[in-house]
């Protein structure tokens, strides 16, 4: 079990963070804000895919009034994402802002930003304070000689103690680097310091296959030392892909469960079937559910029988054909073309007879 860092609690909308609520998934829509339906669209397919809280960029006032429409009709809690315009941090908080994610250096200055702060007080929403090893201002490099975890640390916490000093404290802090490692140390240093709840992440992680490894290493290695009360995972890919992402890296750590979880073995010589494309094709079909179950597709029966009875529902591969397991038993025996229906028919079964017993 892993044992949390202990984080204050702050509201976001209908979700808690921080304390010991599950951590929060997040992801980013990567529509045109303006474009209200095109935006909500992808708000459903990011809540069907689990994610709890979602994330608009609010560039302009046309981008804060479409806030306001989509927040009306959005499934998810939604923040909103401001740069450089403290006067659209104020518009998004009036059009319904669950949380804003602002950079204190580039809002314009202490007064702008106590304006902001005021309203988000009366509101009762929080701040995101997001500091980004690209963003960094000078005067903090300067003092660290160049960005460093320390760098990155005094800048989060110096905001932090100005908001602080206005009497508010509903604020989540986040540090993002690009390289895993510099993320994980400035993030160490921050989780010592404070009790402010994390967001984690690493930003630009790239595409999807890279983007994923680097997600799974730099966010997995601080969950694993219990870092971290909510998560992106940044993809150059749809953002859905973020989503599953972060639902994968917290089933592997047992954090949080939601959906199936697929064990599947890496193929050898020994494999009769053709059990790369079934387990593809596996994978794409446990989409539909979102109740865990743990499912096993292995390809023969050295390891194919025990991980199979370990598992819910299981196949081990033969010649041409699978053993269908399910809690331990051999179900019956099945050709391999009608491998994959016959997994998923006894799937739905099981959950149907959880779902009533
Ligand atoms: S389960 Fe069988 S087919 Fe799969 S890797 Fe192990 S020995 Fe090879």
């Amino acid at each position: 079990m892993i044992q949390r860092h202990l984080t204050r609690k702050v509201q976001v909308g209908p979700l808690q963070m921080g304390g010991q609520a599950p951590i929060v998934i997040q992801s980013m829509n990567n529509t045109d804000t303006r474009d209200v339906e095109a935006t909500l669209a992808q708000i459903r397919q990011l809540n069907e895919a689990g994610c709890d809280l979602t994330r608009l960029a609010v560039p302009d006032q046309q981008a804060a009034e479409a806030f306001r429409a989509i927040r009306a009709r959005s499934p998810l809690p939604i923040v909103a994402d401001i740069h450089f315009d403290y006067r659209l941090a104020l518009a998004a908080i009036e059009a319904g802002a669950d949380k804003i994610r602002i950079n204190p250096g580039n809002i314009g200055g202490p007064d702008r930003l106590r304006q902001v702060v005021s309203l988000a007080k009366s509101r009762r929403i929080p701040i995101r304070i997001g500091v980004n090893a690209g963003s960094l201002s000078q005067t903090v490099i300067d003092r660290h000689g160049g960005v460093c975890a320390a760098a990155l640390v005094d800048s989060a916490l110096e905001s932090a103690a100005l908001l602080a000093s206005w009497d508010f404290h509903d604020v989540v802090l986040s540090i993002k680097a690009s390289e895993p490692v510099l993320n994980l140390e400035a993030c160490r240093l921050l989780a010592d310091q404070t009790d402010i709840p994390l967001h984690i992440g690493v930003t630009e992680a790239g595409t999807l296959r890279e983007g994923v490894v680097r997600s799974a290493v730099g966010i997995g290695a601080l969950l694993a030392e219990g870092i971290g009360d909510t998560l992106r995972v940044s993809l150059t890919a749809d953002p859905v892909e973020e989503v599953r992402t972060a639902w994968s890296i917290l089933r592997a750590l047992d954090l949080r469960q939601r959906g199936p979880r697929l064990i599947s073995c890496p193929t050898c010589g020994r494999t009769e079937v053709d059990l790369t494309r079934i387990a593809a094709e596996v994978e794409e079909r446990l989409q539909e559910f979102s109740q865990p179950i743990r499912v096993a597709v292995m390809g023969c029966v050295v390891n194919g029988p025990g991980e199979a009875r370990q598992a819910d529902i299981g196949l081990a591969g033969g010649k041409g054909s699978f053993m269908l397991f399910r809690d331990g038993r051999i179900l019956r025996k099945v050709p391999e073309a009608d491998a994959v229906e016959e997994l998923i028919r006894e799937i739905r079964i099981l959950l149907a007879e959880r779902d009533h017993g």
